[in-house]
């Protein structure tokens, strides 16, 4: 990088906060994404880390004059390459934004600075009030901002929705230092375009969030995890839409291959309670009556057994509720290492048994030993594509399209939760029309005419 640009940067930020050592800038080059399947970022990157908005208001003016790439960076705990710079130019961390600005207990509501991580907002949130938030995207890592950029889901969306349905303002810094706020604490707000929205889910690619206003709720006294077992996919799967039809509405209702849940247990010392079957689903349950807690369970067990469920356990202590989750959060580290991929197309629920089926055909078509876990009552379902030899395999693209491709057929989407970024965008041919990723291309000029913000990302 070349040191006119360097000195530039440090006048704006201070000294401190410029990293140009390559060493010590490798851990700001990679995100999560697996390291079969992830772009090489360029080493030819200068981190800055920002400590106000004004500041990255200059820092984007300075980019535009010298037409220098951007790449925000959240926690970094992204799957889709969404913060690797794949160009010459400046990472842009947000981590110094880390301030809880205001608790807004009257509007159910709290504003914080994009570079909060998920963590801190818990356990703020679990000191000062009786409010809580419900989205959570497996890692407490992940920022706030990074959160909004790529409209996490995670497991709790079944009764809580997505990011999306928690953003009510957001202040960005757009590519040309202009700093605005987008929304308010509103709960209606038709005026205009829905700019506010557009940022949701824009991966870095329109603006760089600075601060976001979020809702918050009460939070529910009685919580219980109860595991049903079942022989097939399909039997557990059809009992999910009863449940639903039936009034309860639980936390989570989260799918898992057996094999996953074994081979995870094992990898952390504990075992998974549960023997019978081969496939399980999850229920947590968050209710404001132990009454309500109770008689939910037994209704999800009831109806369960309607679909030949195998077996079921209820975990009602801290410590065996804590067991189960944590086998469950900890599914995806214990196969990273020899993972190719791992999917998050989302059909429409009525349609996972069937798109179940066409995963398994491809599996064997393929030779590929592909284990499914997910968010099953959102249609979500997470299929972790197995390396060759710690290599992605040779039919790796014919599979992708083919599973992207089943998806479609369902009406479903490519991605869910995790986004396009970098490793998806050449798939979104399959799901969108030339003249709809023209629009995109449209939009992303009207915010970033000089295509600073994340090159690689979404669209060109
Ligand atoms: C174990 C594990 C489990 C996961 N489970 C889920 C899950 O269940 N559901 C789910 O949705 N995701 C999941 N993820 C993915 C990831 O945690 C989410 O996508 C998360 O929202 C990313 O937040 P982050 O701060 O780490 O963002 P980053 O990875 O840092 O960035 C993500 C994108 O947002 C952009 N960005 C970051 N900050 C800003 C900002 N302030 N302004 C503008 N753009 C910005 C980046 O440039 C990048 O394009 C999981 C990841 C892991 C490792």
């Amino acid at each position: 990088m070349e040191s006119e640009v360097i000195e530039n940067l440090k006048q704006i930020v201070g000294e401190d906060w410029v990293i140009n050592d390559l060493s010590k800038m490798q851990s700001y080059l990679y995100d999560e994404t697996e390291p079969l399947l992830r772009p090489e970022a360029s080493e030819d990157c200068v981190v800055v880390k920002p400590g106000s908005p004004e500041e990255i208001s200059d820092i984007l003016k300075y980019a535009n004059r010298i037409l220098m790439p951007v790449v925000a960076r959240g926690g970094a705990t992204g799957v889709c390459a969404g913060t690797i710079p794949i160009k010459p130019g400046i990472v842009l961390s947000l981590e110094r934004l880390n301030e809880i600005v205001e608790l807004d207990e009257k509007n159910l509501m709290i504003t914080v600075e994009s570079g909060v991580t998920l963590g801190d907002l818990l356990k703020f949130l679990s000191k000062e009030s009786k409010l809580f938030f419900p989205i959570h995207p497996g890692d407490e890592g992940a920022q706030i901002g990074g959160m909004v950029a790529s409209n996490a889901g995670g497991s709790k969306a079944v009764k809580h929705g997505i990011m999306r349905n928690h953003v009510k303002a957001l202040e960005v810094v757009l590519p040309t230092g202009q700093i605005v706020t987008f929304g308010g604490k509103l709960i209606k707000n038709n005026a205009g375009y829905d700019l506010l929205h557009m940022m949701i889910g824009s991966e870095g690619t329109l603006g760089i969030i600075t601060k976001a206003t979020l809702k918050l709720y009460p939070t529910n006294k009685y919580s219980g995890t109860l595991l049903v077992s079942f022989n097939t996919r399909r039997e557990a799967c059809d009992a999910v839409p009863e449940i639903l039809q039936e009034g309860i509405l639980p936390l989570a209702v989260e799918y898992m291959d057996r094999i996953v849940a074994v081979k995870t247990a094992e990898k952390l010392g504990t075992i998974w309670p549960v023997t019978e079957g081969s496939i399980d689903l999850m229920f947590v349950l968050d209710e404001h009556t132990e009454d309500e807690l109770y008689s939910n369970s037994e209704k999800i067990v009831e109806i369960c057994e309607k679909y030949n469920s195998v077996g079921s356990i209820i975990a009602e202590t801290a410590k065996e509720q804590r067991n189960i989750l944590e086998i469950r959060s900890a599914a995806y580290d214990s196969y990273k290492e020899i993972l190719a991929d791992v999917l998050d197309t989302a059909v429409p629920p009525s349609s996972v048994p069937d798109f179940f089926d066409d995963i398994a055909a491809l599996a064997e078509k393929y030779n590929n030993d592909i284990v499914s876990l997910g968010h099953i009552a959102d249609g979500n379902i997470h299929n972790f594509i197995m390396g060759e030899n710690g290599k992605i395999p040779p039919y790796y693209e014919d599979l992708m399209v083919d599973i992207y491709k089943t998806a479609i057929k369902y009406g479903g989407t490519i991605t869910a939760e995790h986004g396009t970024g970098k490793t998806k965008k050449k798939h979104l041919y399959i799901q969108f029309s030339e003249g709809e990723i023209q629009i995109m291309k449209g939009i992303k000029k009207a915010f970033d005419p000089n295509g600073i913000l994340n090159p690689g990302t979404i669209v060109d």
